[in-house]
């Protein structure tokens, strides 16, 4: 952190400064130019709260200088995490493909796709029991029902199962249904969620915001690795832009971005992201080619009649022609899908 004192501060006030950078176990490094004093902060500065430097008389103006997040960033752990869950391993060479509903609406549809995905080699289906939709009477999930049926249809094909899970209070059941549970965007900051998956400790997909910054994001994810929790995976679906052509805008910059700021696996949601079908599979390439570790597609056999999230939902032969072209794109980028 750097403090910027006021022109004129006075001896106490610099002084006081000073002591208080040393009370908390750091070291004051005093750069006295002619008008006015900065003072720069050696030591782990995560512990200081910078308003409190910033109401103490004297001081202009306080800059943070490292990062606020520490487990989840790359200076704190070199190489990308792999985040390994039911054979499948997540920040690796292979690129990881979860696909599925948006939501579950019965046994059959669930079964129908996960047959169609593991025919593409897919071995990670996704689908909501619980649904954070927009308006209290939209399709809420199934709930409880939803998750038996995903736990069948991972008896039954082998697939890992991804769902999401919005109260802390139902982590458990999800987690006795699911190999990696999802926080939705909606949920980013739900402090008392994020910490129960932490204590958990199975694999989460943490969603950004739809306002979130990156740093929040990572903030968020800090939560989970708090706790030990080191399976966290973090997803770019989208972000409320001026534009509303597209649901979201996919902030492609996120990708290298996170992957430069941290070594969780990032993964990208081309579903949400665009919230067309139509824009799924040139999104998903420019996802891979940005360096994503994974991808999450919406997939659905008739999208006019899905419970949500139809309009952006590829029916299983246009998820066929996107692995088609997905597979020599990612040999071209030294890896595999
Ligand atoms: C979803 O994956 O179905 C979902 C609700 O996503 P998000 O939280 O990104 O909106
Ligand atoms: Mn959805």
């Amino acid at each position: 952190m750097i403090i910027v004192m006021k022109m004129g501060a006075s001896k106490e006030q610099i002084e006081a400064v000073v002591a208080r950078i040393r009370a908390n176990g750091c070291q004051p490094h005093l750069s006295q130019g002619v008008e006015r004093t900065i003072i720069g902060v050696v030591g782990d500065e995560r512990q200081f709260n910078p308003d409190h430097f910033q109401m103490m008389e004297g001081v202009e103006k306080t800059m943070r200088v490292v990062r606020p997040f520490k487990l989840a960033s790359r200076e704190f752990h070199p190489e990308t995490t792999q985040v390994r869950f039911n054979g499948t391993i997540v920040g690796g060479d292979k690129i990881t493909m979860i696909a599925g509903p948006c939501a579950v609406e019965s046994l059959e549809q669930t079964r129908e796709i996960a047959l169609a995905l593991k025919a593409e080699g897919v071995s990670v289906l996704r689908g909501g029991a619980f649904k954070p939709r927009t308006s209290p009477y939209s399709f809420q999930g199934l709930g409880r029902e939803g998750l038996e049926i995903l736990a069948q249809v991972r008896e039954e094909t082998g697939m890992a199962i991804v769902t999401e899970v919005m109260d802390p209070k139902d982590v458990e059941m999800v987690s006795e249904h699911a190999d990696v549970l999802q926080i939705g965007a909606r949920n980013m900051q739900n402090y008392a969620l994020l910490h129960a998956v932490g204590r958990l400790g199975r694999p989460v997909l943490l969603k950004r915001g739809m306002m979130s910054t990156i740093e929040e994001l990572l903030m968020s994810a800090e939560y989970v690795l708090s706790h030990g929790n080191n399976n966290v995976m973090v997803c770019e679906r989208g972000i409320r832009t001026f534009e509303t052509y597209t649901r979201n805008t996919l902030d492609i910059n996120a990708v290298p971005a996170i992957k430069q700021l941290s070594h969780l696996p990032v993964l990208v949601d081309p579903s949400h992201g665009t919230g067309r079908w139509e824009l799924v599979k040139p999104i998903a390439k420019a996802a891979i080619a940005a360096g994503a570790d994974g991808l999450i597609i919406e997939v659905h056999p008739q999208p006019e009649l899905a419970l949500s999230d139809g309009a952006q939902s590829l029916k299983p032969d246009k998820f066929r022609d996107l692995m088609r072209e997905l597979r020599p794109l990612a040999a071209a980028l030294g890896r595999s899908i």
